[in-house]
């Protein structure tokens, strides 16, 4: 008796610390709209806000064809007025357009090849496309 009540309790305890745990990662996670300038920077209702991110989520940030653009960004806060947008796999980073959200994604006409980042179609060569569009595939 005294052991099931002692397993009982060590499972209340992880059940309280996993929740714990999933309530921070969700404060820690934040959801911004705004228009992307220049500059790494999303001007929001609250004013202008930094984004960082990986190597393929600042090449879209940094697409002079991606710029001017409303978008929505999932990230966390790194410190105030700065947002590190989610890694280019977790599909983090929205345009808006006509109230929809679309996927950023790049296009090559002649491969049919599609990928995430701006810059030249790994195939043959020539530039891809911006391509917004509702499904990621
Ligand atoms: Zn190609």
């Amino acid at each position: 008796m005294y052991q099931y009540n002692e397993s009982v309790k060590r499972r209340s305890v992880l059940t309280g610390f996993v929740t714990t745990l999933g309530a921070w990662a969700r404060e820690a996670e934040k959801t911004l709209r705004g228009k992307l300038l220049k500059g790494d920077l999303l001007e929001t209702s609250s004013g202008p806000v930094k984004l960082t991110g990986d190597e393929p989520t600042l090449g879209v940030i940094r697409d002079p064809r991606v710029i001017g653009l409303e978008l929505e960004v999932v990230g966390e806060a790194r410190g105030a007025g700065a947002l590190e947008i989610g890694p280019i796999h977790k599909r983090a980073l929205y345009a808006i357009k006509s109230g929809q959200r679309l996927f950023v994604t790049y296009w090559c006409d002649i491969c049919s090849i599609r990928t995430y980042t701006p810059g030249q179609c790994w195939c043959c060569q020539e530039q891809t496309e911006l391509d917004l569009r509702e499904r990621y595939d």
